[in-house]
């Protein structure tokens, strides 16, 4: 399993100044007036790069999908865990599509994004993009915020929520206890309302944890219901990765069953410096990110904008 580093949570002050200061200044400048860790690439990185990742043995996605049905015919309880890694992210946002299209999040919110961060840092400009969904959190703030039936626990670790509970105050009650702002409530909207014709792939069925919906104009049955990535649990139920996963072009996607010793998810994790965040809410988040930069990048700890 992945190791982990441990972070300490900066002071929002503290970050504000960082990022002011590294407008201005050199890296080096940068570490030595805030005091973080803002590391030489000489000297760290070599010691912490593992060997590369085994993209050249074949077709990761694949593998990850032969995975993923021995799994389900196998019939024991998987714990499914995602693994981003922000370095083989070029911020496209093609994951973000597919998510919309395979879930119907209509025009009130995502369940995916991808944040962009510039770091200026270096001698050439430099962005990070870290895709966000939801964590799926093993000890989740939006279950405390809400009556204890409304939202529970796959135990294959996924967190599903109950439409026909969490709906209006209790929807926006759950949405504002997530720590990620992973969570938006439905307007019940399509793109296409108003316009001369409501289009077909708006209003097709679709699939979301385990009740078949239809969005319709004027018409939506999850309006005013909480709303959240689920790992696609309705396509992982019939053996299929989910859309971000299959989607992504930069490989940056990994997914798996970490109760798998021998599972990609478990491999490319192995000894690396791994990130979760909100370590000081202790939400145990289902969704880490490597910790490593690029070969001759400046490396900045995660830390340093997330808690
Ligand atoms: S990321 Fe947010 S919505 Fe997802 S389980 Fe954690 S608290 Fe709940
Ligand atoms: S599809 Fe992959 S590379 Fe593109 S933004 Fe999403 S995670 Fe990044």
């Amino acid at each position: 399993m992945a190791s982990e580093k441990e972070i300490s949570a900066p002071q929002p002050t503290a970050r504000r100044k960082f990022f002011r200061t590294l407008a201005s200044v050199s890296t080096g400048a940068v570490a030595a007036a805030v005091g973080w860790k803002v590391m030489n690439p000489a000297t760290v990185e070599a010691a912490v790069i593992p060997p590369p990742l085994a993209e050249s043995s074949g077709s990761l996605t694949v593998r990850m999908q032969q995975e993923l049905e021995a799994t389900v015919a196998g019939g024991k309880t998987p714990s499914w865990l995602m693994v981003v890694d922000t370095r083989k992210c070029i911020g496209c946002d093609a994951c973000t599509v597919a998510c919309r299209a395979e879930n119907s999040t209509g025009p009130a919110g995502n369940f995916r994004r991808v944040i962009k961060k510039d770091l200026p840092i270096g001698p050439r400009p430099w962005a990070i993009y870290k895709p966000a969904n939801c964590l799926q959190c093993d000890d989740p703030p939006c279950a405390r915020a809400v009556p204890k039936d409304m939202i529970a626990k796959r135990p294959d670790g996924i967190v599903e929520f109950d439409a026909d509970k969490l709906k209006g105050a209790v929807a926006r009650a759950a949405a504002q206890a997530c720590p990620f702002g992973a969570i938006h409530v439905d307007d019940g909207k399509t793109f296409t309302q108003g316009t001369p014709q409501a289009q077909a792939y708006e209003q097709r069925a679709f699939v979301e944890n385990g009740k078949t919906y239809a969005r319709k104009p004027g018409a939506n049955p999850l309006q005013e219901v909480a709303r959240k990535c689920t790992f696609c649990s309705h396509l992982l139920d019939v053996s299929v990765l989910p859309a971000c996963v299959t989607t992504c072009v930069g490989g940056a996607m990994y997914f798996g069953d970490a109760n798998n010793p021998a599972s990609l998810i478990n491999e490319v994790t192995q000894g690396r410096r791994v990130f979760r965040g909100h370590r000081n809410l202790g939400v145990k988040p289902r969704v880490i990110y490597f910790e490593e930069s690029m070969p001759d990048t400046p490396h900045v700890e995660c830390g340093a904008c997330h808690f």
